[in-house]
């Protein structure tokens, strides 16, 4: 039997977990540490390093180093190592070939398959980049889970009489909330928000500032001006940052950090907690703005979570967990190491997935929604956005010309009315319909969605049973950003989109009046007096150049007056 294991693929360190005996265990890596730094690094010699060594090296060689490439998964962001490009996925795949090796020596058996974890929030293209990258190590994905998801599962909330789950995970460059309901066995997102460009990162930054400064009114020289010099402070500062979440102070020591005069210059200085707080103050009030929208969006209250879950390395700090426990009025979960715990919860998972523990079957959601363009530039959602993953949908269209043998299929995701302002995620071209009038061909759009995220599109000309479609292809994709804007962006938009939506719908009505008016005048062609042809015509007439015009009141009404007069002839 192929062992359960579990991989939290992580932004700044990643885990692999197995089931020993019916529990879930992180499995330490050939250094001896539970967490693997996710970065990769080549040497001058050209030999690829994975892990801590990669990351020490990044302190002597940072443009040989690349650090947080899970920020770019899914896109076509290449980096340059040694003269070669390499996409997102293939980094990933050091990171988990290394992974799978470490696996191997601890249990002295080969590794097939695994859960990996991805964010809620990543798009289908994401998820599909992480299932390649783990191919590419030699690894078939059984499943991918949600990490919030996988989070529950550790603290094993599947099993008590749980219904609603917050997971608040602040990591080292991201920071996302979710919002889980547990129903039946079955965990089901409720809402998902955060923020990409925020993590245990930006800590280590204040700390880089405020000791950058303090060198430079003591000696007069900016250590800033030097990536490798700013690398060492960065790591010194991170070290900091840590030692702060268990002592009221701490210390860096940096001997001969710059030369000054010909001379070596030391950079020894100390900060206590509550200075550290002070300079980091904006940093956590940035945290509650995507914990408000999350909340929003759950459309429950503090009161009505029955669990506040804790993941990511950055909630050690107690300034943090405070404002966690101020913000819900309850004591997080934090019995289980935050920056394990989803790796656990993955090996849990997989562990039920291979059978090897009972448990239960996990849903998952759609973080947007996803659907097509139509006449008018609107975009016609098919799959609503938190629909239980796998799904599938579909939906019935028309030709929107007479005789129109090919019909294009533009694939989109996002929240807003327009077609336009949503993500473009592909597009293909059915041909060989029948040459019909307009609205005569029923064309059936189908979207799937498997359990591991992975959408497929199809349209089939339902007479002819002609049948064409897409699997997304995972090179076009959102910007990380794009992920969390969206649904701002949407609720920004909303009544300025739900305007030019009854514009967009007021315009198609004119259009399909005008030409049923076309139809009728030519149906009755010889059989109309001359005073009601004319009348029709004038009507026409009219409603074309209110159209030309824009102006969708006047529109609107003339397209009524035009019905009118044909339902009365
Ligand atoms: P993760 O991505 O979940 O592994 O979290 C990594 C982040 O957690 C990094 O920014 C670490 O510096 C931070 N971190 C780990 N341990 C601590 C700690 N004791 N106090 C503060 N931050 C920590």
């Amino acid at each position: 039997m192929t062992r359960a294991v579990g991989i939290d693929l992580g932004t700044t360190y990643s885990v692999a977990a197995i089931i020993e005996n019916g529990r879930a265990r992180v499995v330490k890596n050939a250094e001896g540490e539970n967490l693997t730094p996710s970065v990769v690094a080549v040497t001058a010699q050209g030999h690829m390093l994975v892990g801590s060594v990669a990351k020490c090296q990044s302190s002597v060689s940072p443009e040989r180093t690349v650090m947080s490439i899970k920020r770019h998964m899914g896109t076509d962001h290449r980096v340059s190592l040694n003269g070669r490009d390499y996409s997102p996925q293939e980094i990933s795949a050091f990171i988990l070939r290394k992974m799978k090796r470490d696996v191997e020596t601890y249990t002295g058996e080969s590794m097939k398959k695994a859960v990996i974890t991805v964010p809620a929030y990543f798009n289908d293209a994401q998820r599909q980049a992480t299932k390649e990258a783990a191919l590419m190590a030699g690894i078939e994905v059984v499943r991918i889970i949600n990490e919030p998801t996988a989070a529950s599962l550790a603290y094993g909330l599947d099993r008590e009489h749980i219904q609603t789950i917050l997971v608040w995970d602040l990591g080292g460059g991201t920071f996302d909330v979710s919002i889980l309901e547990l129903g039946d066995g079955v965990f089901h997102v409720k809402a998902v928000s955060g923020n990409t460009r925020l993590g245990g990162d930006d800590w280590d930054e204040r700390l880089v500032e405020y000791f950058a400064d303090t060198f430079l009114d003591k000696i007069g020289l900016d250590i800033r001006s030097d990536p490798v010099t700013l690398q060492r402070l960065r790591e010194a500062s991170e070290k900091a940052k840590r030692e702060l979440s268990y002592k009221p102070g701490a210390r860096i020591s940096l001997p001969f950090i710059k030369t000054g005069n010909g001379m070596p210059k030391n950079l020894e200085a100390s900060i206590d907690r509550s200075t550290f707080e002070d300079i980091t103050s904006d940093l956590r009030e940035k945290l509650l703005g995507p914990t408000r929208q999350a909340m929003a969006d759950s459309k429950l209250t503090a009161e009505e979570l029955d669990r506040v879950v804790l993941v990511g390395g950055s909630t050690r700090m107690p300034s943090v967990r405070d404002l966690v426990e101020e913000t819900f009025h309850k004591k997080p979960f934090i019995r289980i190491n935050p920056d394990e715990v989803v790796g656990i919860g993955a090996a849990v998972q997989a562990g039920v997935l291979m059978g090897e523990i009972d448990g239960v079957v996990l849903v998952d959601v759609t973080p947007l929604s996803l659907g097509i363009e139509t006449e008018g530039g609107l975009f016609a959602r098919i799959i609503s956005r938190n629909a239980t993953i796998p799904t599938s949908a579909s939906q019935i269209f028309t030709n929107a010309e007479d005789d129109q043998t090919v019909m294009d299929f533009h694939i989109l995701q996002g929240e807003r009315e327009m077609a336009i302002d949503n993500i473009s995620l592909g597009q293909f071209q059915l041909t060989d319909i029948p040459s019909l009038p307009r609205g005569k061909a029923h064309v059936e759009v189908m979207f799937q969605i498997d359990v591991n995220g992975i959408v497929k599109v199809s349209a089939e000309e339902l007479y002819t049973e002609t049948k064409t479609g897409i699997r997304i292809d995972a090179s076009h994709l959102l910007s990380e950003e794009e992920v969390e804007q969206v649904i701002r962006e949407a609720e920004a938009h909303a009544e300025e989109d739900r305007s030019r939506r009854g514009e967009a719908e007021i315009n198609i009505r004119a259009d399909s009046m005008i030409r049923a008016a076309e139809l009728f005048l030519e149906e009755k062609e010889g059989k109309l007096s001359s005073a009601s042809k004319h009348r029709i015509e004038q009507c026409m007439l009219d409603l074309k150049e209110a159209l030309s015009q824009g102006e969708s009141a006047v529109i609107e009404e003339r397209t009524e007056a035009l019905r009118k007069m044909l339902e009365e002839l």
